[in-house]
């Protein structure tokens, strides 16, 4: 097999156009392929299999046939794997943190998250617990079971594609299920290497399957394949429509993280020394190609023009740059994102947004789809830059006037899933928290502040159901009332 190395110290965790099917790594049925690029650069980095739907009809084969064994595999079995995965994982931090560097074209963030994601998931799965239920009769004992569904289908988006897929695909078999798991044909490499050390862990071949390809390809062929019991996906709300009917069709239940346009609410007590920071942090973190970016700043009008002046500063100052340089923003994933990203700031010129920084192509970076940090004051509720998904490093700023405007502006768009609020008085933190419409809400923190267990997912559009919370394997079983009647 072909070795190919992207950048030195990593090319031996990522097989030459290779997807992973029942423990062997394959190229698609069809021998296409497709070039994974670099962002910042446009070289390529390697090449992976252009799975269709016969790849997916060969990994659910392969994930049915394991089934039966792994959900009989002692759930301390299981979390034994999960951990020494999650060992493995830390032992090839540095290079799982340059490859999910390169393809999705951010600096590097340090050691990924995916080892401690692998090792809460472990801790749960001997931990999924059944009830006992009161009977008629006193011969009569009932209880209930939890139990995995079968083979479940994940699909996963590719701005952070190494937490995406230890998540899904961690938290599917440790409750005893098969998966199939499909990542983003913009960066599939971090999931392939994952992979790869789940499999040198010792889960079993045809336990994680992973097929590479396009979303109309590989991806809606997932859902809409009859082997399927359980659907999970992450990713815009367009693609998570779509995914939605295709389970409809075949009656599969799936859960659905989405999009955001998440507000950052700022009152006049705010302690604006870490808001200001935190604040640009959050919209420019992986270019701001994160679902929880906190992309609307909706702040009281007393205090309004202090801290446009201040997140201007802050945001000329963000430094542009390759993954392996020291800087604050990469390039954006692809030229469709740049497009895209651009067309939004050109819509809120042409909305009468005043930009007050960025908004262009930054100097000396014509090549690679990089975009400066931008922000937009005097933004009103209505516009499209306030109530869609850009998904780029573009900041809006909404002024209001009071407490009961500033929930109104922010639970505003159809969007749910996090909602920061900036303060000091505790009574206004607890009146925000529970008015905010956001799976997550964190006070005087940008994106959370760094909960270990916080259930995450959306309210409204931005999708249901939870990650990364107590309940997250559990959530991948399904109940079974169980009765017995004792014989005389
Ligand atoms: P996307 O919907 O275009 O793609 C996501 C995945 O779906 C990819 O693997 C893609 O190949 C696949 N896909 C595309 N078309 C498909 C189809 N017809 N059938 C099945 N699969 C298909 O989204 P994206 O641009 O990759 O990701 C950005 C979006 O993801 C943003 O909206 C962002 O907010 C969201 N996101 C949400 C979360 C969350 O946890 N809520 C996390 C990360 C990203």
């Amino acid at each position: 097999m072909t070795i190919v190395a992207p950048s030195p110290g990593i090319g031996a965790l990522v097989a030459d156009n290779a997807q992973l099917i029942g423990g062997e790594w394959v190229p698609a049925a069809g021998g296409e392929t497709i070039d994974v690029l670099n962002p910042a650069t446009g070289e390529t980095l390697a090449r992976v299999p252009r799975g269709r739907a016969a790849d997916v009809d060969a990994a659910v084969g392969a994930a049915t046939g394991t089934f039966p064994a792994w959900r009989d595999t002692s759930p301390g079995v299981r979390a034994r794997l999960l951990l020494r995965w999650a060992q493995l994982i830390a032992e090839h931090e540095t290079e799982l943190d340059q490859l999910e560097s390169q393809e999705v074209g951010r600096p590097s963030w340090g050691p990924p998250p995916m080892a401690n994601q692998l090792t809460f998931i472990a801790g749960q799965a001997d931990k999924v617990q059944g009830t006992s239920l009161p009977g008629h009769s006193p011969d009569v004992l009932g209880l209930t079971l939890r139990e995995p569904y079968g083979v479940v289908g994940s699909i996963i988006p590719w701005n952070a594609p190494g937490p995406m897929f230890t998540v899904d695909a961690g938290a599917a078999i440790a409750a005893g299920n098969t998966i199939v798991i499909k990542p983003a044909e913009d960066a599939p490499l971090t999931p392939l290497a994952l992979a790869r050390l789940a499999l040198e862990a010792g889960i079993p071949p045809g336990v994680l399957n992973v097929v590479t390809g396009y979303g109309p390809e590989a991806g809606a062929a997932i859902p809409a394949h009859p082997g399927i019991r359980r659907m999970s996906f992450t990713g815009s709300p367009q693609t998570g429509s779509a995914v939605m009917a295709a389970c409809a069709k075949n009656l599969v239940p799936l859960h659905l993280e989405l999009g955001g346009k998440s507000p950052q609410v700022i009152f006049a007590d705010a302690d604006l020394d870490a808001a200001i920071p935190a604040i640009a942090r959050g919209i420019t973190l992986n270019t701001g190609q994160i679902c929880a970016a906190g992309s609307r700043v909706v702040v009281d009008r007393s205090v309004h023009g202090e801290v446009v002046q201040r997140l201007a500063e802050r945001l000329a100052q963000v430094r542009v740059g390759h993954w392996h340089e020291k800087v604050d923003m990469g390039p954006l994933i692809n030229a469709k994102q740049h497009e895209r990203v651009l067309g939004y700031v050109r819509s809120g010129q042409d909305e009468g947004a005043r930009l007050v920084t960025g908004g262009g192509v930054p100097d000396g970076f014509d090549k690679g789809y990089f975009v400066e940090a931008t922000l937009f004051d005097e933004v009103a509720p209505s516009m499209r830059i306030a109530q869609e998904e850009i998904f780029g490093p573009v900041l809006s700023v909404i002024p209001v006037a009071g407490e009961d405007e500033a929930l109104e502006v922010a639970n505003g768009t159809d969007y749910g899933l996090v909602a920061s609020v900036w303060t000091r008085d505790v009574g206004r933190a607890v009146r925000m928290a529970k008015g905010l419409q956001a799976g997550q809400v964190a006070v005087n923190a940008a994106l959370g502040a760094g909960m270990i267990g916080a259930p995450f997912g959306g309210y409204k559009r931005s999708g249901f159901g939870r990650t990364m919370g107590a309940d997250m394997v559990r959530n991948y079983t399904q109940v079974k009332a169980v009765s017995l009647r004792g014989t005389k």
